[in-house]
């Protein structure tokens, strides 16, 4: 019987399983695919995630995860009246596939037992315990914090939802563009994208990216965006290297959160965190936090943890709001988010 099985080695279930550990809480950190795994993301890091970082894992982030240029200056943002605005900030510019191994390991190095290459089948809550089922056996805790990423398919099973989604193509290339390399650039303008579209450099790869919320117009926009980058911003695509699609949970108005349902508490992008244009690596640290604050508080009331994690996490839950309502006074695409 372990006292908590984190599901996923995100930045959430890495910070909540490195707290719970370093408490002395059993801890099993299980992680689906084998380290370091692959994950979808612009990679940038803004200035409040380096600050959380150092926080909960008492370093800063080390050089050997970040990418070139490795500094990041802010974003420049293109609302979808073609109207331009500079949001300069100093962050870095990180691989995420070893930036979350880095993550892990500094959990695995607090306590945590990590097994990555194994995935979760189902969570249940039986006799005072969570079930936890993986293929060829089955774990036990006193609780769950369920940090499974956008998909959360294992949520969906457990609150019987579906979730709406929006669906991000980018594609990694050989080439040159003039914009400053050490900006993320996102796109607002309607006939770009259906969310939004964006530009960022990593390791010298130019990458170009589209979200949409019907998945059969990806080739559309993205044919329109790199057309729309060619003219306006002098983009020259050599050869393309790579191309990744994945998810991201879509937002609605209110910002609606999951937090728990028994003694399985939510965290990250499972529990619906996001903020606009896709920055969600702060609000996966901190609510992995949170989650696990409130199961050491109350290791033997799980209403009392679930409460007390849905309060700790209302500042979270609150600046998404702020920056959601932000947005929606850019864009018209968003307006539908102020509350
Ligand atoms: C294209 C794109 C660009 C982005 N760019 C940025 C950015 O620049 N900056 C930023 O801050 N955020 C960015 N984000 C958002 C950011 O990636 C997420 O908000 C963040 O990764 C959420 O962290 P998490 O820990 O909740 O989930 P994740 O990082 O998704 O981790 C979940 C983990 O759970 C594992 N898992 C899933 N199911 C199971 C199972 N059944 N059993 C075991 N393990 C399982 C997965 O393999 C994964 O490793 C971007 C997202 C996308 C899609």
């Amino acid at each position: 019987m372990y006292d908590v099985i984190v599901i996923g080695a995100g930045p959430a279930g890495c910070t909540a399983a490195k707290t719970l550990a370093e408490s002395g809480y059993r801890t099993l950190l299980v992680e689906k695919f084998k380290l370091p795994r692959y994950k979808s993301c612009s990679g940038q890091l803004i200035k409040k995630t380096l600050e959380l970082v150092r926080t909960h894992f008492g370093e800063d982030v080390p050089d050997s995860v970040t990418c070139a240029p490795s500094e990041s200056r802010g974003m420049i943002l293109t609302d979808d009246k073609g109207n331009e605005y500079r949001f300069e900030q100093q962050g870095l510019n990180i691989q995420r596939s070893s930036f979350d191994e880095w993550l892990a390991r500094k959990a695995e190095q607090s306590g945590a037992e990590l097994r990555d290459g194994t995935s979760v089948i189902s969570v249940e809550e039986k006799n005072g315990a969570v079930e936890v089922k993986f293929k060829e056996f089955t774990e036990q805790a006193k609780f769950v914090i369920d940090c499974e990423g956008a998909v959360c398919a294992l949520k969906r099973k457990l609150l019987k939802i579906r979730p709406s989604v929006v669906t991000t193509y980018q594609t990694f290339n050989e080439g040159t563009a003039d914009l400053d390399y050490h900006y993320f650039y996102a796109y607002l303008q309607p006939e770009l994208s259906e969310y939004d579209a964006w530009f960022n450099v990593k390791d010298n790869q130019l990458v170009l990216g589209v979200s949409v919320i019907d998945g059969e117009k990806t080739a559309l926009y993205y044919e329109r965006f790199v057309k729309f980058m060619t003219e306006n911003h002098g983009l020259k695509i050599v050869r393309e290297l790579k191309t990744d699609r994945w998810i991201m949970p879509k937002i609605l108005s209110g910002c609606p959160i999951d937090c728990a349902v028994g003694r399985i508490l939510f965290a990250g992008e499972c529990a619906g965190f996001l903020n606009p244009m896709g920055e969600g690596i702060s609000a996966a640290i901190e609510s992995g936090f949170s989650a696990a604050r409130a199961v050491a508080e109350h290791f033997d009331d799980p209403s009392a943890a679930a409460r007390f994690y849905e309060e700790s996490v209302k500042p979270v839950h609150t600046y998404m709001q702020r920056q959601w309502n932000f947005t929606a006074r850019l864009s018209d695409r968003f307006k539908g988010m102020k509350s």
